[in-house]
């Protein structure tokens, strides 16, 4: 039977002769079947993947060095292109386009000897917090087939969650990574705006937009960050330095300066249970010597409304391509004028929730409200990153929730402007650009997980996993 642990134990029995990738892709396809009815997989590459795997098992035996992804398998978001296959954002209007590249993230994974086994079920666009808004269903949590299993990433996380492969690659915009690790039980990371290059990853909101990863250990995270990390040539918002590896991920027992929010850890939306759990934390962090200060974030209740101006104004900047011309779908009836083509292919193509964010977008951007809207957020956001600069001259890492509330029901949460409130701790780290993680810390007494959100200054990755094991290890996970 094959059992998967981590990147590196797996290549330790493939360089033992104890197991194959051929073993290893059979395995996973299997599972993917048995879980089928968790719908997070909306396409998989069975015969190719085996075709791949056959290839890297001879290369092996023949006594080739290894890639450093070597037979991992590897899951897509439908938002990140993968040259010749089906991308379509989990929309309507995307309904049989092919990638015509591959996204340079794909291509790292690709040159690594990764083997890609299918692309995932997302919230369309990757706008939503439940993975309610796919135009392929939504998908379900394995804990609790019932409830949600986070969003917009739903499918790459229950695809980990599940063990129907070993990571994936998801997006986060604002928290779409973090938030359904949190619900799933497993570890989310967005690296820092500009860590991984944008390039072949379908655009939300192109100031916010980075690739992020899901897996169960931080040493499969790393693994990973270490591949698809670095400058791009074909993103120009892509940091020019290489990610930072000096003396690699290591366990240690360093002591931390840390900061939380207090306004953040009083805040009426959140479950009074999470809240005594991180509490509890706390103070085993502070037993265990680390300083563990609150800090009072007045900026905390402009968070959500600045991330929703200034991501659906660009949203509705970036969907503007999508007018049944030079994309996928178009409406077959109406030819009389091209205004009426555009009008009823993107009636027909998008769904409820990016109509109203495509609604709300051109709204904040639009003449009369420009200023009122659009530039006072933007003014927001400067002040939260000047804020954030000050606090990381103090502290080490700011800890928080990640969400709210633990997973909720299918069907529960229909008010848009709840789900959108419950963003609450995650479109921060977005609005300022700097890496952020979600650690399965925690459980409510009816099993839900559960985590803990840590953030470190931009580009100081290595510090957020290094910090990120010590957690881990500190309740006693790994
Ligand atoms: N829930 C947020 C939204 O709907 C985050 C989405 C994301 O990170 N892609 O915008």
């Amino acid at each position: 039977m094959f059992t998967f642990q981590s990147i590196n134990a797996y290549h330790t029995l493939l360089t033992n002769g104890q197991t194959t990738c051929v073993e290893a892709v059979r395995h996973y396809l299997a599972k993917v079947a048995e879980n089928s009815h968790l719908n997070a997989w909306l396409e998989v590459f069975s015969a190719e993947a085996l075709e791949t795997a056959e290839k890297l098992d001879q290369q092996r035996l023949q006594g080739l060095p290894i890639g450093k992804l070597h037979g991992v398998i590897v899951g897509l978001k439908d938002v990140i292109c993968y040259k010749d296959h089906k991308i379509s954002a989990s929309s309507r209007i995307l309904e049989n386009f092919t990638s015509v590249y591959s996204a340079t993230a794909t291509q790292r994974l690709i040159d690594e000897e990764a083997i890609i086994i299918g692309r995932q079920n997302c919230d369309e666009f990757a706008m939503g917090s439940a993975n309610e808004n796919s135009a392929y269903g939504p998908v379900k949590n394995a804990i609790d087939e019932e409830r949600v299993p986070g969003g917009s990433s739903g499918g790459s996380a229950v695809a980990v969650q599940s063990g129907t492969c070993m990571v994936s690659l998801g997006s986060d915009t604002g928290g779409s990574v973090r938030q359904p690790a949190d619900f799933c039980g497993i570890i989310g990371m967005k690296p820092s705006y500009g860590t991984i290059s944008r390039y072949g990853l379908i655009a939300y909101a192109s100031s916010f937009d980075q690739i992020g990863i899901f897996a169960k250990t931080i040493e499969d995270v790393d693994a990973v960050l270490n591949v698809v990390a670095g400058p791009d040539e074909f993103d120009s918002t892509a940091s020019r330095k290489p990610l930072n590896k000096v003396n690699g991920l290591h366990s240690g027992k360093k002591k931390y300066r840390l900061c939380y929010f207090s306004n953040a850890l009083e805040h009426p939306s959140l479950d009074p249970f999470i809240a005594s759990e991180i509490r509890g934390f706390i103070e085993k962090l502070t037993s265990e010597g680390n300083e563990v200060e609150g800090v009072d974030f007045e900026l905390l209740n402009y968070i959500v409304p600045t991330y929703y101006v200034l991501s659906t104004a660009e949203a509705s900047s970036n969907l503007s391509r999508y007018d049944g011309i030079k994309y996928g779908y178009r409406n077959p009836s109406h030819k009389n004028s091209l205004d009426e083509l555009y009008k009823y292919s993107r009636s027909d193509g998008f769904g409820r929730e990016v109509k109203r964010r495509i609604l709300l977008g051109t709204f904040v951007l639009s003449a009369g409200y420009f200023d009122a809207y659009f530039t006072k957020a933007q003014k927001v956001r400067k002040l939260l990153v000047e804020k954030t600069k000050e606090i990381f001259q103090e502290y080490d890492a700011i800890i928080l929730p990640t969400v709210p509330t633990p997973a909720y029901k299918i069907g529960e949460k229909k008010d848009p402007i709840e789900i959108f409130l419950a963003d609450i701790y995650t479109v921060y780290a977005n609005l300022v650009g700097i890496p952020a993680i979600s650690l399965p810390l925690f459980n409510t007494p009816d099993g839900l997980p559960f985590g803990l959100q840590v953030m470190t200054s931009q580009h100081n990755e290595l510090s957020l996993l290094t910090l990120s094991k010590q957690l881990i290890d500190l309740q006693g996970l790994q």
